[in-house]
């Protein structure tokens, strides 16, 4: 792809297929893809096995004066992307349970924690070239980024989607207890003080509750290319 690299900004409900599409997006046009969610599950995941959460709080103070020790990166994994180190330790699969899960939406309400992880993306971000995608991109992150879409699908499609995906993990556990996990997600995101989950006003609303993959890789492509030739 040739032109002016950009900053594509996807944000959007969980298990929307954010990430499938950043990261076909990204492979497709050569850029680099960053997984935001990955990285406030990294802290969930730290807080998890330091002691410092459980399932009723959260110890905020000792998170907070431990949060620069947290170091978080992305490293070509050998195949086609890349995996997310915690403290140089690898914990991709680590960071995919529901019990990280559920303590990163936790402390991705903590200012302190996200201050740290807004910091450390926009310099991934900085040279752009990268499609990246959480849940304040457009808004706070990037809120110049030259494209931003709003990721958006109905609660039970999303759950359905996440179940398949359990399911295929060997992860058994009820479809009811997957929806109301991604309602209970949905709630904490679009409420919380910090940064909530909202649209930019500037963004594309696309809700792909009932599109196939090939239609929903083919649309993002062509609002990336519509960009690009428009710098
Ligand atoms: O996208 P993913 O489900 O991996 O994100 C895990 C959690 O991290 C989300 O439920 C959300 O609370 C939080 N998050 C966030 N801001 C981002 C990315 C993720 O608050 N940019």
């Amino acid at each position: 792809m040739t032109g002016k690299k950009i900053v594509v900004a996807i944000d959007g409900f969980s298990s929307c297929g954010k990430s499938t599409m950043a990261k076909e997006l990204a492979a497709t046009v050569g850029y680099t893809y960053i997984d935001t969610g990955a990285m406030y599950r990294a802290v969930s995941l730290y807080a998890l096995r330091n002691g410092l959460m459980d399932e009723t709080s959260i110890d905020e103070a000792r998170l907070e004066q431990q949060i620069k020790s947290i170091r978080v990166d992305f490293r070509p994994n050998g195949k086609s992307g890349s995996d997310i180190y915690l403290n140089d330790e690898n914990v991709e699969s680590e960071i995919r349970t529901l019990e990280v899960a559920n303590g990163a939406s936790r402390v991705s309400t903590l200012k302190f924690v996200r201050e740290h992880l807004v910091a450390m993306q926009q310099k991934m971000g900085a040279a752009k070239g990268v499609v990246m995608d959480g849940r304040d991109i457009g808004t706070v992150v990037f809120p110049n980024a030259e494209l931003k879409i709003f990721l958006t699908a109905t609660p039970e499609v999303r759950a359905e989607r996440r179940y398949k995906e359990l399911l295929q993990k060997g992860i058994t556990i009820s479809f009811d207890d997957v929806l109301a996990n991604v309602k209970e997600r949905d709630e904490r995101d679009t409420h919380r003080k910090e940064s909530p989950l909202r649209k930019a006003d500037d963004a594309i609303l696309f809700d792909n509750s009932f599109l196939s993959p090939e239609e929903q890789r083919a649309w993002l492509y062509g609002v990336f290319s519509d960009t690009v030739a428009n710098q």
